[in-house]
């Protein structure tokens, strides 16, 4: 185990000993503060996975009506294998990272035909099933299965990068190694679901990001070299992000006698598969915009400005100008079809970026 990316002041040993040292305290701290999430009453493999999945980039709040709407539609493995891909993307509208969702039903797919419709309990078969990492195998197999992996994510490296008081940059591949190998060792075998749910919690709601880590109600204070030495201020250390592309669009809302014109985005990329209002390239003229539109086959109608909005991706900004175009009925073009306000709601599913514009169909339609 090659600690030194770290930079922590300690000696190596020191490291695994203070980290191993913690577990008790961390876990008697979650006997009395773990959240009660609803994946915890009943940690099944299929709801754990479930779970972590959706938590992925997203607030626990946001994920909680999801969690219940995607279990009672899609209770088990074979039932998310067997489902229409149209009713997982509606199941999964607005949460982001659609290609979560369609790993997750490779994934049934691939348990289906070589784990006889489960999960299976092996940290290695795991990790090669679509869609599962490191950390989500290490969360299913601990906290499902009883198994003594780690689950290292961005909690993981902030608490033990304030622990052991360790300067190395945090997003280096070398410090995520080295800090994966120490949380490999430092889990205890008797209770490593407890373990790495303890340090999630802790994580979220205790040794905080972005913010001063609130270190008077930590159960760890005694044993922090982040807090004896009073670097806790600044880290953990993680070299700053690219900066995003911003991309400029004119979304165009084509209302006709036979509802709004949807476009079905391509099968790759991002937001794959879902639908859309009409998407143009750039903040258009009036003229521009008509002509692009003709490119479409779609006839001139009267147009009304909707505002702007804005949507963030992890590696895009979209800046977005909205426009209402009233149209006579004409027929689809190529990948689009017509949706009522209803289909809209029920059927069809439209990313959360456009949430700004599909707010207004209520009055449009
Ligand atoms: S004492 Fe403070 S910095 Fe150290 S682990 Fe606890 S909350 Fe984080």
């Amino acid at each position: 185990m090659d600690l030194q990316p770290l930079l922590s002041p300690l000696p190596d040993g020191d490291c695994l000993a203070l980290l191993q040292g913690a577990a008790a305290p961390l876990l008697d701290w979650y006997d009395q503060n773990r959240r009660p999430l609803p994946w915890r009453l009943d940690p099944t493999p299929y709801r754990v996975w479930i779970s972590e999945i959706m938590l992925q980039q997203t607030r626990v709040a946001a994920v909680l009506p999801y969690f219940h709407r995607f279990l009672e539609a899609l209770p088990d493995i074979p039932s998310l294998a067997a489902a229409d891909p149209e009713l997982l993307l509606k199941l999964w509208e607005g949460l982001g990272y659609y290609s979560r969702a369609r790993n997750l039903q490779a994934c049934a797919k691939a348990c289906m035909q070589t784990h006889g419709g489960r999960l299976p309990g092996d940290y290695r078969a795991l990790l090669e099933l679509p869609g599962i990492g490191p950390y989500t195998a290490g969360a299913i197999a601990s906290i499902a299965f009883g198994l003594p992996v780690p689950a290292v994510d961005g909690n993981v490296h902030r608490v033990f990068a304030r622990l052991l008081s360790a300067e190395g940059d945090i997003a280096a591949p070398a410090v995520k190694r080295a800090l994966f190998d120490l949380a490999a060792q430092a889990v205890p075998s008797d209770r490593p679901g407890d373990f790495n749910q303890a340090i999630m919690d802790l994580g979220a709601t205790v040794c905080l990001p972005n913010a001063l880590p609130l270190c008077a109600s930590c159960p760890l204070r005694e044993c922090c070299q982040a807090l004896a030495r009073e670097t806790r201020h600044y880290l953990p250390n993680k070299a700053a992000k690219k900066a995003r592309r911003v991309e400029k669009k004119t979304v165009v809302l084509v209302i006709t006698p036979q509802g709004v014109l949807l476009h079905k985005r391509p099968d790759s990329g991002l937001l794959a598969g879902l639908w859309e209002f009409l998407l143009l390239d750039g903040h258009l003229t009036a003229a521009q915009r008509g002509q692009a539109l003709a490119e479409w086959g779609i006839p001139a109608g009267r147009a009304r400005r909707l505002g702007q909005a804005k949507h963030i991706f992890t590696h895009v900004e979209w800046r977005m100008e909205g426009v209402a175009l009233s149209c006579p009925p004409f027929p689809p073009p190529a990948g689009c079809r017509f949706a009522s306000l209803k289909e809209v709601r029920q059927t069809y599913s439209l990313p959360g970026a456009l949430r700004a514009y599909t707010d207004l169909l209520e009055e449009l339609l």
